[in-house]
């Protein structure tokens, strides 16, 4: 007997019928012998919803009344859920984050899961019901308030909890039959990926493919949990996230995401200390710095780039302007309209000529690049938000992952 964690996401349960539908196939899987625990998302766009409501009311939310906003998403999704079984004859209960002893730190709209208790979803199990958890929220145990893990964060609900569980598979059903060698949405023409290793999926994950969460993958790849990312539509084997793979790809696929603003501090002077002035505030201030490029320095100066989340470029410009005062910088400059394109292969780092193909497609492509960042198994780029869709289908083209042979750079 395994014990399966299974994730649907919102439009895997946005509807009365897709809710159904999903009820079969849980008391499919419990039928078949298996001890099933269920994870859903808020139905369909619910959370855009609520997101919308709060801001109708207050263009400046308080986090934690936006957290028991949004947190009511999931409550519907899994009382619904837990109902369609229990149609189907098969004992359900359904669970709060909260009551699933789901414990996070304090920090509203991007809490990070620190425990799982898991009391009652184990005793649930032990009963034979089936255990339906709502996702994307836990409870801070100081503060006592509900919290939620941010966007997508039903993922790192499923797979932390199958870590907790000692799950034998995570299962994340959703609207694509698995993890493509880029958005299906832009690229008509991407394939899927029968496999993938952790540290590929989260370079993609980082990159913005927002079909699995980052943090979902790295609580699978410190767990060693298997993620089975799959269509909750059909029956289709969709794609196994892992360890370890049978063929290592030089290139993966490519990632894209437009959720970044980038920030510039011009003329600051080049001296011991200055970036850490300016970087220590922002880490304090909770905001995710992403790429960081500063320039070659010129008359004593220089120029420091950085990408923040657009939800946070406000706070992250007013640090900027108060450090550039005190450092005596010529000022700063906001782009909002910038997207980040990434291609992502684990082969890439024993096979040269990956980055100048990168630089050669966009350059054909009639895209200019303004911010460039690299890990052995990631190529970067930042590009003007207009053209990033062009960028993913330049490089899709150039690159037709998954590439296995050694082609690049011949
Ligand atoms: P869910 O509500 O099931 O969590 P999401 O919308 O969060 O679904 O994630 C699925 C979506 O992720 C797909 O519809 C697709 O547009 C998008 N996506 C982005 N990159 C990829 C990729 N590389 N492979 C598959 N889907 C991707
Ligand atoms: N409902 C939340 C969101 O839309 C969490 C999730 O779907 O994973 O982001
Ligand atoms: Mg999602």
């Amino acid at each position: 007997m395994a014990l399966v964690v299974q994730k649907y996401g919102g439009t895997s349960v946005g509807s009365p019928d897709r809710i159904s539908r999903v009820a079969d196939r849980i008391v499919a899987t419990r039928a078949a012998g298996n001890d099933v625990v269920v994870v859903v998302s808020a139905m369909g766009s619910t959370t855009d919803e609520l997101v919308a409501l709060a801001e109708a009311v207050n263009s400046r939310p308080p986090a934690r009344e936006m957290d028991m906003l949004l947190s009511a998403g999931e409550r519907i999704s899994m009382a619904l859920t837990a109902m369609a079984i229990a149609a189907r004859g098969v004992e359900a209960v359904s669970f709060t984050g909260s009551q699933a002893g789901i414990i996070t730190d304090a920090a509203h709209g991007q809490a990070k899961i620190q425990e799982i208790r898991g009391t009652r979803v184990r005793e649930a199990l032990a009963e034979g019901k089936v255990a339906i958890v709502a996702g994307f929220q836990g409870v801070n145990p100081d503060s006592r308030d509900v919290t939620t893990l941010g966007r997508g964060g039903s993922d790192a609900t499923a797979v932390a909890l199958a870590a907790a569980l000692d799950a034998d598979v995570c299962e994340i059903y959703t609207d694509v039959e698995g993890v493509f060698t880029a958005d299906p949405r832009i690229v008509p023409d991407a394939r899927k990926l029968d496999e993938l290793s952790f540290d590929e999926m989260l370079e993609l994950s980082a990159g913005g493919a927002g079909v699995l969460m980052t943090r979902s993958v790295e609580f699978g790849r410190r767990y060693g949990i298997p993620i089975h990312v799959r269509s909750s539509f059909d029956d289709s084997e969709g794609t196994w996230v892992k360890e370890h793979t049978m063929e290592q790809a030089i290139i993966s696929g490519i990632a894209h995401d437009v959720s970044e603003a980038k920030v510039t501090v011009w003329a600051v002077p080049d001296r011991p200390g200055v970036a850490a002035r300016l970087f220590e505030p922002m880490a304090e201030a909770g905001i995710n710095v992403d790429m960081i490029v500063q320039n070659v320095s010129r008359q004593g100066t220089t120029d420091i780039s950085f990408t923040v989340p657009k939800a946070a470029v406000e706070t992250a410009r007013q640090i900027a302007e108060r450090v550039a005062g005190e450092l005596g910088a010529a000022g700063v400059q906001v782009d909002a309209d910038v997207a980040k394109v990434s291609l992502v292969g684990a082969g890439m780092k024993s096979h040269p000529g990956v980055a100048a193909g990168v630089f050669r497609a966009l350059a054909e492509a009639g895209i200019n690049i303004e911010m460039i960042s690299t890990s052995t198994i990631r190529i970067s780029c930042v590009v003007s938000g207009d053209q990033v869709e062009d960028a993913v289908r330049a490089l899709h083209a150039a690159f037709e992952p998954p590439m296995v042979e050694a082609e690049v750079g011949a």
